[in-house]
């Protein structure tokens, strides 16, 4: 069999651990056999961030920018624990946060259904997608404790001199208080991000807030929405047959619960951060959680949504034998694979990716699968395989599909 050609190269961004080693299986049992691979490939395993002095995570968001689409392994964010296991010279950011904000994305996070593996909601048959603004909000918040007899206003010093001032609270007994913020700018990008992202998929998106209750903080957040989809998307959506759908906050959980799936959930900060995590563990598992970094300018970046499976790396280097789930992994690459067929108009690269998604969850569905699923799996005839051993089942079923 000829080997399909690719004419761009993908940002390859390695990682660590567990996922790093998978990373190589996955290239060497399910890519390079049947792709002509092409990557410009950087490095962001810790050892080397350390060595670079984190310049290779900067160079791979600009190369990112360059190209168009990347594919990321987990990679370690340091903590005090990391400092001697690695020698670190410093405590590196997350690469996470350091591409994110030189992207200036939004973070989509898509779980994988398969037969056996029932979300805890019966209605949902379709995956529900979360978008994340990441941005602001109470994630860069000032609080005080205040005292009782204290007097808590909000002052803005305007660029002129000028104050403008609010009452808060008059204390009459302790409490305390928070100020946060938040950008039209990354509000906007945050809504072109989600927008370009519902054209992509041709999904309808939902978004929320409590605007009832913050009349001026989340009504700009609903009026840039409106005013962005209606000057620049919605001739887009109704050509494409789907639709921009606003509610309350409350009333979005509430048809969330009750709908089929199927769409893109936008959220702002907080909301995401406890939603994802919610309808993560409702679809069954972290490890089968597939996420993309997409900026407003469309440049896409693709990765699973787990970290790097330390204590599986840890058996794994003691020379046991570890069963971790490769899926969420094989779809960063199938995903980035299918977006670079699509913008170079490689059809047979973008139908690898679509076969290759298949044949993964077709091993699953036949009853191989990772020690993960085994424990939540309904299917009768269910056979738990190691890490390896997983991937060439993948492997040869997706050599008969092509
Ligand atoms: P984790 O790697 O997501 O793993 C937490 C636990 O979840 C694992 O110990 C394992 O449970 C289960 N799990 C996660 N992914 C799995 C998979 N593919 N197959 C099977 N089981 C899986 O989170 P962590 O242990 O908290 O973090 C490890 C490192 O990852 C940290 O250094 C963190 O900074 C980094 N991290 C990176 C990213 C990223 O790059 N996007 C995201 C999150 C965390 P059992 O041990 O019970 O089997
Ligand atoms: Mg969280």
């Amino acid at each position: 069999m000829e080997k399909i050609r690719m004419t761009t190269p993908l940002v390859e961004m390695d990682g660590d651990e567990m996922t790093r080693v998978i990373w190589q299986m996955i290239k060497d049992i399910l890519l390079t056999p049947f792709i002509d691979l092409k990557t410009e490939y950087y490095d962001l395993g810790l050892v080397h961030r350390n060595e670079t002095d984190d310049k290779v995570t900067f160079d791979s968001a600009e190369a990112t920018k360059k190209y168009g689409v990347a594919v990321k392994c987990a990679t370690i964010t340091p903590n005090a624990a990391r400092m001697p296991e690695y020698n670190l010279k410093e405590m590196w950011k997350s690469p996470n946060g350091t591409i994110r904000a030189i992207l200036d994305g939004t973070v989509f996070r898509t779980p994988i259904l398969v037969k056996g593996i029932t979300p805890y909601i019966p209605t949902w048959k379709k995956p529900i997608c979360i978008a994340r603004h990441a941005y602001g909000d109470v994630y860069k918040n000032t609080e005080m404790v205040v005292e009782s007899g204290s007097k808590a206003e909000l002052c803005v010093t305007k660029a002129d001199g000028t104050e403008e001032r609010a009452l808060i609270h008059d204390f009459k007994s302790d409490g305390i208080i928070q100020g946060i913020h938040n950008l039209d700018s990354s509000i906007g990008s945050f809504a072109r991000a989600c927008f370009n992202f519902a054209l992509d998929q041709k999904q309808d998106i939902w978004f929320a807030t409590k605007d009832t209750i913050s009349k001026k903080y989340d009504h700009r957040f609903k009026d840039i929405f409106q005013e962005i989809y209606d000057n620049e998307y919605k001739e887009k959506f109704e050509a494409a047959g789907i639709e921009y759908f606003y509610t309350l906050i409350d009333d979005a959980v509430a048809r969330v619960i009750r709908s089929e799936g199927g769409y893109i959930w936008a959220c702002k900060n907080y909301d995401g951060d406890v939603m994802s995590d919610m309808i993560a563990t409702a679809f069954g598992s972290l490890a089968m959680m597939t996420s993309v970094l997409v900026s407003p300018d469309g440049i896409y970046e693709y990765e699973a949504a787990h970290g790097t499976v330390q204590r599986h790396y840890y058996k794994h280097l003691k020379g046991e034998e570890t069963s971790t789930n490769s899926v969420a992994t094989i779809f960063a690459w199938s995903g980035a694979l299918r977006k670079r067929g699509e913008l170079d108009n490689i059809p047979e690269l973008s139908a690898f990716a679509d076969k290759l998604e298949k044949a993964t969850i077709d091993t699953i569905e036949d009853g191989v699968m990772t020690g993960d699923l085994y424990l939540l799996s309904t299917l009768e005839n269910k056979k738990k395989v190691n890490t390896r051993e997983f991937l060439e089942e993948v492997g040869s079923r997706l050599k008969a599909m092509l």
